[in-house]
Protein backbone atom coordinates (compact mmCIF):
# COMPACT_ATOMS: atom_id res chain seq x y z
CA UNK A 1 0.00 0.00 0.00
CA UNK A 2 1.31 3.29 -0.77
CA UNK A 3 2.59 5.54 2.29
CA UNK A 4 0.19 8.87 2.66
CA UNK A 5 2.98 12.11 2.14
CA UNK A 6 3.73 13.72 5.91
CA UNK A 7 1.72 16.74 4.69
CA UNK A 8 -1.16 14.29 4.53
CA UNK A 9 -0.42 11.97 7.47
CA UNK A 10 0.03 15.72 9.73
CA UNK A 11 -3.33 16.77 8.55
CA UNK A 12 -4.74 13.93 9.54
CA UNK A 13 -3.35 13.37 12.78
CA UNK A 14 -4.74 17.09 13.69
CA UNK A 15 -7.92 16.06 12.38
CA UNK A 16 -8.13 13.37 14.88
CA UNK A 17 -6.43 15.55 18.04
CA UNK A 18 -9.30 18.36 16.99
CA UNK A 19 -11.93 15.67 17.01
CA UNK A 20 -11.73 14.13 20.07
CA UNK A 21 -11.04 18.05 21.76
CA UNK A 22 -14.06 18.78 19.75
CA UNK A 23 -16.02 16.16 21.35
CA UNK A 24 -14.81 17.25 24.69
CA UNK A 25 -15.52 20.21 24.16
CA UNK A 26 -19.32 20.01 23.07
CA UNK A 27 -20.08 17.35 25.78
CA UNK A 28 -18.14 19.19 28.68
CA UNK A 29 -20.64 22.45 27.59
CA UNK A 30 -23.47 20.58 27.31
CA UNK A 31 -22.99 18.84 30.71
CA UNK A 32 -22.24 22.31 32.38
CA UNK A 33 -24.96 23.68 31.18
CA UNK A 34 -27.45 21.05 32.23
CA UNK A 35 -26.47 21.06 35.30
CA UNK A 36 -26.83 25.07 35.86
CA UNK A 37 -29.92 24.89 34.62
CA UNK A 38 -31.10 22.02 36.51
CA UNK A 39 -29.90 23.75 39.93
CA UNK A 40 -31.96 26.60 38.81
CA UNK A 41 -34.88 24.49 38.90
CA UNK A 42 -33.95 22.69 42.07
CA UNK A 43 -33.67 26.42 43.65
CA UNK A 44 -37.41 27.14 42.39
CA UNK A 45 -38.55 23.97 44.28
CA UNK A 46 -36.22 24.35 47.19
CA UNK A 47 -37.87 27.97 47.88
CA UNK A 48 -41.47 26.65 47.17
CA UNK A 49 -40.80 24.28 50.15
CA UNK A 50 -39.52 26.60 51.83
CA UNK A 51 -42.60 29.44 51.42
CA UNK A 52 -45.34 25.81 51.90
CA UNK A 53 -43.54 25.18 55.37
CA UNK A 54 -43.92 28.76 56.38
CA UNK A 55 -47.19 28.91 55.49
CA UNK A 56 -47.82 25.32 57.67
CA UNK A 57 -46.10 26.57 60.60
CA UNK A 58 -48.52 29.74 60.63
CA UNK A 59 -51.58 27.89 60.81
CA UNK A 60 -53.03 27.10 64.35
CA UNK A 61 -51.44 24.75 66.21
CA UNK A 62 -54.88 22.51 66.91
CA UNK A 63 -56.05 23.31 63.25
CA UNK A 64 -58.19 20.26 62.23
CA UNK A 65 -57.59 18.38 58.63
CA UNK A 66 -60.64 20.06 57.22
CA UNK A 67 -59.77 23.78 58.57
CA UNK A 68 -56.39 23.10 57.05
CA UNK A 69 -57.75 22.05 54.06
CA UNK A 70 -59.80 25.36 53.86
CA UNK A 71 -56.93 27.66 54.27
CA UNK A 72 -54.71 25.46 51.98
CA UNK A 73 -57.07 25.37 49.39
CA UNK A 74 -57.76 29.24 49.71
CA UNK A 75 -54.18 30.24 49.32
CA UNK A 76 -53.27 27.73 46.76
CA UNK A 77 -55.60 27.38 44.72
CA UNK A 78 -55.24 30.95 43.49
CA UNK A 79 -51.26 30.68 43.63
CA UNK A 80 -49.52 29.60 40.65
CA UNK A 81 -47.08 27.70 42.56
CA UNK A 82 -49.96 25.20 43.38
CA UNK A 83 -50.17 24.53 40.24
CA UNK A 84 -48.67 21.03 40.81
CA UNK A 85 -48.87 20.71 44.45
CA UNK A 86 -49.88 17.88 46.27
CA UNK A 87 -50.02 18.02 50.26
CA UNK A 88 -50.88 14.90 52.80
CA UNK A 89 -50.52 15.25 56.63
CA UNK A 90 -49.83 12.59 59.32
CA UNK A 91 -52.06 10.30 58.89
CA UNK A 92 -52.37 9.88 54.69
CA UNK A 93 -54.88 12.27 54.84
CA UNK A 94 -55.60 14.06 51.65
CA UNK A 95 -54.89 18.31 52.24
CA UNK A 96 -54.23 19.22 48.61
CA UNK A 97 -54.31 18.38 44.85
CA UNK A 98 -54.18 20.58 42.33
CA UNK A 99 -56.65 19.72 39.63
CA UNK A 100 -53.59 18.89 37.19
CA UNK A 101 -52.31 15.84 39.67
CA UNK A 102 -55.81 14.99 39.70
CA UNK A 103 -55.88 14.34 36.15
CA UNK A 104 -52.18 13.14 36.16
CA UNK A 105 -51.20 11.29 39.22
CA UNK A 106 -47.31 11.36 39.70
CA UNK A 107 -45.83 7.82 39.95
CA UNK A 108 -43.53 8.79 42.79
CA UNK A 109 -42.42 6.63 45.59
CA UNK A 110 -43.28 7.76 49.15
CA UNK A 111 -40.25 9.31 50.85
CA UNK A 112 -40.19 7.04 53.57
CA UNK A 113 -39.15 8.28 57.27
CA UNK A 114 -35.92 10.62 56.30
CA UNK A 115 -36.71 14.39 55.37
CA UNK A 116 -34.54 13.67 52.39
CA UNK A 117 -36.20 14.86 49.28
CA UNK A 118 -36.91 12.63 46.54
CA UNK A 119 -36.41 14.53 42.57
CA UNK A 120 -38.01 12.79 39.86
CA UNK A 121 -38.08 14.30 36.10
CA UNK A 122 -41.19 12.92 34.60
CA UNK A 123 -43.01 13.51 30.63
CA UNK A 124 -46.90 14.29 31.29
CA UNK A 125 -49.40 14.97 28.58
CA UNK A 126 -46.36 15.79 26.21
CA UNK A 127 -44.35 18.41 28.62
CA UNK A 128 -41.45 17.78 31.05
CA UNK A 129 -41.76 18.36 34.85
CA UNK A 130 -39.41 17.97 37.28
CA UNK A 131 -41.38 16.77 40.65
CA UNK A 132 -39.77 16.80 44.24
CA UNK A 133 -41.45 14.80 46.86
CA UNK A 134 -40.55 15.00 50.26
CA UNK A 135 -41.68 14.95 54.37
CA UNK A 136 -41.80 18.39 56.20
CA UNK A 137 -42.27 19.09 59.77
CA UNK A 138 -44.86 22.02 60.55
CA UNK A 139 -46.42 23.09 63.85
CA UNK A 140 -46.03 19.44 65.56
CA UNK A 141 -47.81 18.18 62.09
CA UNK A 142 -45.69 15.81 59.99
CA UNK A 143 -46.87 16.19 55.94
CA UNK A 144 -45.84 14.84 52.67
CA UNK A 145 -45.90 17.61 49.96
CA UNK A 146 -45.20 16.46 46.31
CA UNK A 147 -44.19 19.77 43.97
CA UNK A 148 -43.36 20.38 40.33
CA UNK A 149 -42.00 22.84 38.06
CA UNK A 150 -42.30 22.36 34.73
CA UNK A 151 -38.56 22.17 32.67
CA UNK A 152 -39.79 22.64 29.42
CA UNK A 153 -37.91 25.31 28.92
CA UNK A 154 -34.55 23.82 29.86
CA UNK A 155 -34.60 21.01 28.13
CA UNK A 156 -35.75 23.20 24.91
CA UNK A 157 -32.63 24.89 26.10
CA UNK A 158 -30.50 22.09 25.68
CA UNK A 159 -32.10 20.01 22.88
CA UNK A 160 -31.23 23.18 20.56
CA UNK A 161 -27.75 24.11 22.08
CA UNK A 162 -26.87 20.30 21.25
CA UNK A 163 -28.42 20.66 17.53
CA UNK A 164 -26.32 23.81 17.46
CA UNK A 165 -23.44 21.97 18.69
CA UNK A 166 -24.31 18.97 15.97
CA UNK A 167 -24.70 21.21 13.28
CA UNK A 168 -21.96 23.85 13.71
CA UNK A 169 -18.91 20.59 14.24
CA UNK A 170 -18.76 19.49 11.40
CA UNK A 171 -18.70 22.66 9.52
CA UNK A 172 -15.83 23.86 11.86
CA UNK A 173 -14.01 20.23 11.57
CA UNK A 174 -13.64 21.12 7.42
CA UNK A 175 -12.61 24.75 8.64
CA UNK A 176 -9.73 22.63 10.82
CA UNK A 177 -9.27 20.13 7.83
CA UNK A 178 -8.72 22.72 5.06
CA UNK A 179 -6.53 25.05 7.64
CA UNK A 180 -4.86 22.08 9.06
CA UNK A 181 -3.73 20.64 5.25
CA UNK A 182 -3.01 23.90 4.00
CA UNK A 183 -0.56 24.89 7.24
CA UNK A 184 0.77 21.49 6.68
CA UNK A 185 1.42 22.17 2.67
CA UNK A 186 2.83 25.53 3.45
CA UNK A 187 4.90 24.11 6.33
CA UNK A 188 6.45 21.29 3.47
CA UNK A 189 6.58 23.46 0.33
CA UNK A 190 10.22 23.48 1.33
CA UNK A 191 10.75 20.05 1.01
CA UNK A 192 9.37 20.22 -2.29
CA UNK A 193 11.43 22.28 -3.27
CA UNK A 194 14.77 20.90 -2.59
CA UNK A 195 13.31 16.94 -3.74
CA UNK A 196 12.84 18.90 -7.25
CA UNK A 197 16.43 20.46 -7.56
CA UNK A 198 17.40 17.22 -5.75
CA UNK A 199 16.08 15.61 -8.83
CA UNK A 200 17.86 17.62 -10.79
CA UNK A 201 21.32 17.04 -9.69
CA UNK A 202 23.33 14.33 -11.91
CA UNK A 203 26.50 13.51 -13.13
CA UNK A 204 26.23 16.89 -15.51
CA UNK A 205 26.11 19.32 -13.14
CA UNK A 206 27.31 17.94 -9.92
CA UNK A 207 28.06 21.89 -9.37
CA UNK A 208 24.31 22.74 -8.94
CA UNK A 209 22.98 23.24 -5.10
CA UNK A 210 19.63 23.01 -3.39
CA UNK A 211 18.20 26.30 -2.84
CA UNK A 212 19.32 27.71 0.24
CA UNK A 213 16.29 28.10 2.82
CA UNK A 214 16.96 30.73 5.42
CA UNK A 215 14.14 29.73 7.85
CA UNK A 216 16.71 28.60 10.59
CA UNK A 217 14.90 25.63 11.26
CA UNK A 218 15.11 21.28 10.47
CA UNK A 219 14.67 22.43 7.08
CA UNK A 220 17.22 24.76 6.76
CA UNK A 221 19.91 22.11 8.54
CA UNK A 222 18.71 19.87 6.03
CA UNK A 223 19.24 22.28 2.81
CA UNK A 224 22.86 22.80 4.26
CA UNK A 225 23.46 19.63 5.18
CA UNK A 226 22.75 18.41 1.10
CA UNK A 227 24.32 20.94 -0.11
CA UNK A 228 27.79 19.75 2.01
CA UNK A 229 26.80 16.09 0.77
CA UNK A 230 26.99 17.79 -2.79
CA UNK A 231 30.71 19.37 -2.20
CA UNK A 232 31.82 16.06 -0.73
CA UNK A 233 30.44 14.25 -3.69
CA UNK A 234 31.70 16.90 -6.23
CA UNK A 235 34.70 16.98 -4.93
CA UNK A 236 35.05 12.89 -4.78
CA UNK A 237 33.71 12.91 -8.49
CA UNK A 238 36.39 15.54 -9.97
CA UNK A 239 39.11 13.61 -8.33
CA UNK A 240 37.92 10.46 -10.06
CA UNK A 241 37.45 12.37 -13.25
CA UNK A 242 41.18 14.11 -12.93
CA UNK A 243 42.62 10.00 -12.17
CA UNK A 244 41.05 9.00 -15.23
CA UNK A 245 42.29 11.73 -17.18
CA UNK A 246 45.57 11.48 -15.90
CA UNK A 247 46.14 8.04 -15.76
CA UNK A 248 45.21 7.43 -19.60
CA UNK A 249 47.59 10.16 -20.49
CA UNK A 250 50.19 8.55 -18.55
CA UNK A 251 49.25 5.22 -20.06
CA UNK A 252 49.37 6.28 -23.86
CA UNK A 253 53.29 7.75 -23.82
CA UNK A 254 54.30 4.39 -22.86
CA UNK A 255 51.67 2.71 -25.13
CA UNK A 256 52.95 4.94 -28.51
CA UNK A 257 56.74 4.34 -27.33
CA UNK A 258 56.22 1.24 -27.77
CA UNK A 259 54.17 0.85 -31.29
CA UNK A 260 56.95 3.79 -32.59
CA UNK A 261 59.99 1.10 -32.20
CA UNK A 262 57.85 -1.73 -32.92
CA UNK A 263 57.25 0.07 -36.31
CA UNK A 264 60.05 1.73 -36.95
CA UNK A 265 62.01 -1.71 -36.47
CA UNK A 266 59.42 -3.18 -39.01
CA UNK A 267 59.60 -1.02 -41.49
CA UNK A 268 62.77 -2.80 -43.45
CA UNK A 269 64.27 -5.43 -42.59
CA UNK A 270 67.65 -5.16 -40.30
CA UNK A 271 70.76 -6.80 -38.75
CA UNK A 272 70.25 -9.19 -35.50
CA UNK A 273 71.73 -6.41 -33.08
CA UNK A 274 69.50 -3.75 -34.48
CA UNK A 275 66.78 -5.87 -33.90
CA UNK A 276 67.65 -6.97 -30.46
CA UNK A 277 67.97 -3.38 -29.32
CA UNK A 278 64.26 -2.42 -30.65
CA UNK A 279 63.41 -5.57 -28.65
CA UNK A 280 65.16 -3.85 -25.60
CA UNK A 281 63.65 -0.66 -25.86
CA UNK A 282 60.37 -2.23 -25.99
CA UNK A 283 60.90 -4.37 -22.74
CA UNK A 284 61.89 -1.53 -21.32
CA UNK A 285 59.20 0.83 -21.98
CA UNK A 286 56.74 -2.19 -20.93
CA UNK A 287 58.54 -3.00 -17.52
CA UNK A 288 57.96 1.00 -17.22
CA UNK A 289 53.89 0.61 -18.14
CA UNK A 290 53.70 -2.35 -15.74
CA UNK A 291 54.91 -0.36 -12.84
CA UNK A 292 52.69 2.62 -13.68
CA UNK A 293 50.11 -0.07 -14.05
CA UNK A 294 50.61 -1.27 -10.79
CA UNK A 295 50.76 2.13 -9.04
CA UNK A 296 47.83 3.36 -10.68
CA UNK A 297 45.76 -0.25 -9.78
CA UNK A 298 47.09 0.68 -5.76
CA UNK A 299 45.46 4.13 -5.87
CA UNK A 300 42.28 3.16 -6.83
CA UNK A 301 42.41 -0.05 -4.38
CA UNK A 302 42.91 2.78 -1.43
CA UNK A 303 40.19 5.11 -3.26
CA UNK A 304 37.58 2.51 -3.06
CA UNK A 305 38.83 1.31 0.35
CA UNK A 306 39.42 -1.89 -1.01
CA UNK A 307 43.06 -1.58 -0.12
CA UNK A 308 43.15 -3.37 3.26
CA UNK A 309 46.48 -3.28 5.52
CA UNK A 310 47.12 -6.05 7.99
CA UNK A 311 48.41 -3.89 10.93
CA UNK A 312 50.67 -6.20 13.47
CA UNK A 313 53.30 -5.58 15.37
CA UNK A 314 56.53 -5.29 12.95
CA UNK A 315 60.41 -5.09 14.10
CA UNK A 316 61.12 -2.02 12.27
CA UNK A 317 64.51 -2.67 13.09
CA UNK A 318 64.65 -5.84 11.58
CA UNK A 319 62.57 -4.49 8.23
CA UNK A 320 64.45 -1.65 7.41
CA UNK A 321 67.68 -3.54 7.73
CA UNK A 322 66.30 -6.47 4.93
CA UNK A 323 64.67 -3.41 2.30
CA UNK A 324 67.78 -1.46 2.27
CA UNK A 325 69.63 -4.91 1.91
CA UNK A 326 67.94 -5.41 -1.25
CA UNK A 327 69.39 -1.85 -2.77
CA UNK A 328 73.00 -1.88 -2.29
CA UNK A 329 73.01 -3.76 -5.94
CA UNK A 330 71.20 -0.80 -7.33
CA UNK A 331 73.93 1.46 -6.06
CA UNK A 332 76.75 -0.14 -7.15
CA UNK A 333 75.35 -0.78 -10.44
CA UNK A 334 74.38 3.15 -10.94
CA UNK A 335 77.98 4.33 -9.13
CA UNK A 336 76.60 5.58 -6.32
CA UNK A 337 77.84 5.45 -2.15
CA UNK A 338 74.69 3.88 0.04
CA UNK A 339 75.24 3.94 3.28
CA UNK A 340 72.65 2.94 6.16
CA UNK A 341 72.39 3.63 9.17
CA UNK A 342 70.00 1.28 12.03
CA UNK A 343 69.97 1.30 15.47
CA UNK A 344 71.65 -1.74 17.15
CA UNK A 345 68.26 -2.36 19.69
CA UNK A 346 65.25 -3.34 18.60
CA UNK A 347 62.22 -0.88 17.63
CA UNK A 348 58.53 -1.94 16.93
CA UNK A 349 55.62 -0.64 15.20
CA UNK A 350 52.21 -1.24 14.24
CA UNK A 351 52.25 -1.45 10.79
CA UNK A 352 51.74 -3.80 7.94
CA UNK A 353 55.18 -4.88 6.84
CA UNK A 354 54.55 -5.26 3.12
CA UNK A 355 53.28 -1.28 2.79
CA UNK A 356 55.88 -0.35 4.64
CA UNK A 357 58.44 -2.49 2.38
CA UNK A 358 56.83 -0.51 -0.36
CA UNK A 359 57.19 2.83 1.60
CA UNK A 360 60.81 2.47 2.08
CA UNK A 361 61.20 0.95 -1.86
CA UNK A 362 59.30 4.13 -3.03
CA UNK A 363 61.70 6.94 -0.74
CA UNK A 364 65.23 5.11 -2.16
CA UNK A 365 63.76 4.42 -5.82
CA UNK A 366 63.73 8.29 -5.84
CA UNK A 367 66.38 9.26 -4.36
CA UNK A 368 68.55 7.01 -6.80
CA UNK A 369 66.48 7.93 -9.33
CA UNK A 370 67.22 11.50 -9.00
CA UNK A 371 70.87 11.58 -7.86
CA UNK A 372 73.49 11.48 -10.57
CA UNK A 373 76.88 9.73 -10.28
CA UNK A 374 78.97 10.11 -8.32
CA UNK A 375 76.80 10.93 -5.77
CA UNK A 376 75.55 9.62 -2.30
CA UNK A 377 72.49 8.22 -0.53
CA UNK A 378 71.85 7.70 3.27
CA UNK A 379 69.10 5.66 4.86
CA UNK A 380 68.87 6.08 8.78
CA UNK A 381 66.76 5.26 11.67
CA UNK A 382 66.59 6.24 15.16
CA UNK A 383 64.14 6.37 17.93
CA UNK A 384 62.66 9.47 19.43
CA UNK A 385 60.24 9.69 22.35
CA UNK A 386 57.77 7.88 21.35
CA UNK A 387 58.66 7.88 17.52
CA UNK A 388 60.56 5.98 15.01
CA UNK A 389 61.97 9.03 12.61
CA UNK A 390 63.50 6.89 9.25
CA UNK A 391 65.30 9.47 6.88
CA UNK A 392 66.33 8.73 3.46
CA UNK A 393 68.77 11.66 2.15
CA UNK A 394 70.23 12.07 -1.18
CA UNK A 395 72.89 14.18 -3.19
CA UNK A 396 70.82 14.50 -6.09
CA UNK A 397 69.75 17.39 -7.80
CA UNK A 398 66.52 18.55 -5.18
CA UNK A 399 63.50 19.34 -4.99
CA UNK A 400 62.75 23.45 -5.84
CA UNK A 401 61.46 25.28 -2.60
CA UNK A 402 57.33 25.66 -4.54
CA UNK A 403 57.53 22.40 -5.70
CA UNK A 404 58.03 20.65 -2.06
CA UNK A 405 54.40 20.93 -1.03
CA UNK A 406 53.27 19.67 -4.23
CA UNK A 407 55.37 16.39 -4.53
CA UNK A 408 53.12 14.36 -2.77
CA UNK A 409 49.93 15.26 -4.72
CA UNK A 410 49.07 12.22 -7.42
CA UNK A 411 50.94 12.99 -10.44
CA UNK A 412 52.84 15.64 -9.85
CA UNK A 413 56.71 15.51 -11.28
CA UNK A 414 58.50 18.29 -10.37
CA UNK A 415 60.97 18.40 -13.35
CA UNK A 416 58.54 16.89 -15.55
CA UNK A 417 61.42 16.27 -18.50
CA UNK A 418 64.11 14.60 -16.06
CA UNK A 419 61.09 12.57 -13.88
CA UNK A 420 59.60 10.93 -17.24
CA UNK A 421 63.26 9.96 -18.30
CA UNK A 422 63.59 7.79 -15.45
CA UNK A 423 60.15 6.62 -16.02
CA UNK A 424 57.95 7.85 -12.94
CA UNK A 425 54.24 9.25 -13.48
CA UNK A 426 54.34 11.55 -10.02
CA UNK A 427 52.71 8.58 -8.73
CA UNK A 428 55.45 7.10 -5.81
CA UNK A 429 54.79 10.13 -3.05
CA UNK A 430 51.49 9.93 -3.57
CA UNK A 431 51.22 6.23 -2.51
CA UNK A 432 53.75 6.86 0.04
CA UNK A 433 51.64 9.57 1.47
CA UNK A 434 49.05 7.15 1.56
CA UNK A 435 50.84 4.45 3.33
CA UNK A 436 52.18 6.91 6.33
CA UNK A 437 48.60 8.09 6.84
CA UNK A 438 47.82 5.03 7.40
CA UNK A 439 50.09 4.50 9.86
CA UNK A 440 49.41 7.52 12.01
CA UNK A 441 52.96 8.95 10.82
CA UNK A 442 54.19 11.74 9.36
CA UNK A 443 56.20 12.29 5.79
CA UNK A 444 57.72 15.77 4.64
CA UNK A 445 60.78 16.83 3.03
CA UNK A 446 63.44 19.21 2.98
CA UNK A 447 65.40 20.40 -0.05
CA UNK A 448 67.71 22.64 -1.28
CA UNK A 449 68.15 22.79 -5.32
CA UNK A 450 71.36 21.11 -6.46
CA UNK A 451 72.06 19.95 -3.06
CA UNK A 452 69.90 16.91 -2.71
CA UNK A 453 67.07 16.14 -0.88
CA UNK A 454 65.78 14.33 2.31
CA UNK A 455 62.66 12.56 3.33
CA UNK A 456 61.53 12.28 6.49
CA UNK A 457 59.15 9.52 7.88
CA UNK A 458 57.68 9.26 11.60
CA UNK A 459 55.62 6.20 12.64
CA UNK A 460 54.37 5.98 16.40
CA UNK A 461 56.61 3.45 18.11
CA UNK A 462 54.95 0.71 20.34
CA UNK A 463 56.32 -1.37 23.45
CA UNK A 464 58.03 -4.71 22.07
CA UNK A 465 55.00 -7.60 21.96
CA UNK A 466 55.64 -10.48 24.01
CA UNK A 467 56.99 -13.80 22.74
CA UNK A 468 53.78 -16.52 23.57
CA UNK A 469 56.46 -19.19 25.03
CA UNK A 470 56.67 -22.87 23.52
CA UNK A 471 54.29 -25.38 24.91
CA UNK A 472 56.62 -27.76 26.71
P1 LIG B 1 57.89 9.81 -9.74
O1 LIG B 1 57.37 8.50 -10.04
O2 LIG B 1 57.76 10.81 -10.85
O3 LIG B 1 59.22 9.81 -9.11
P2 LIG B 1 56.97 10.59 -7.12
O4 LIG B 1 55.59 10.83 -6.63
O5 LIG B 1 57.75 9.54 -6.48
O6 LIG B 1 56.84 10.37 -8.66
O7 LIG B 1 57.74 11.95 -7.01
C1 LIG B 1 57.13 13.15 -7.43
C2 LIG B 1 58.17 14.13 -7.93
O8 LIG B 1 58.97 14.59 -6.84
C3 LIG B 1 59.16 13.50 -8.87
O9 LIG B 1 58.70 13.58 -10.19
C4 LIG B 1 60.41 14.32 -8.67
O10 LIG B 1 60.36 15.46 -9.48
C5 LIG B 1 60.29 14.75 -7.22
N1 LIG B 1 61.17 13.94 -6.34
C6 LIG B 1 60.80 12.88 -5.61
N2 LIG B 1 61.83 12.40 -4.88
C7 LIG B 1 62.91 13.17 -5.19
C8 LIG B 1 64.28 13.20 -4.78
N3 LIG B 1 64.78 12.33 -3.92
N4 LIG B 1 65.06 14.15 -5.30
C9 LIG B 1 64.57 15.07 -6.19
N5 LIG B 1 63.30 15.09 -6.61
C10 LIG B 1 62.47 14.16 -6.12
Amino acid sequence: MKKLSIGMRLTLWYLAIFAVAQVIFGAGMWFLLHHHLYDLVNDSLESQVEDLKNFLEAQKKDATIAKLQEEVDETYTLEHSGDYLQLYADNDALIYRSTFLQVHPVPLAAPGKANRAIFKDLRIDGRHFRFRRQNLAANGHAYTATMGVPTEDVVETLDLFRSYLLMFAPLLFLVAAGGGYWLSRRALAPVDALVRTAREVSGANLNSRLQKLETGDELQRLSDTLNQMLDRIEQAFLRVTQFTADASHELRTPVSLIRTEAELALRRSRGEAEYLESLRHILLEAERTTVLIEQLLAMARTDSGRETLHMQPVNLTRTLGSVSEGWRQVATSRNLQFSVDLPVQDAFVMADEAALHRLIDILLDNAFKYTPAPGSVHFSFENKGEKAIMAVRDSGVGIAEEDQPKVFERFYRADKARSRDRGGAGLGLAIAQWIVSQHRGSIAVESRPGHGATFRVELPLIAAPVENPLPA
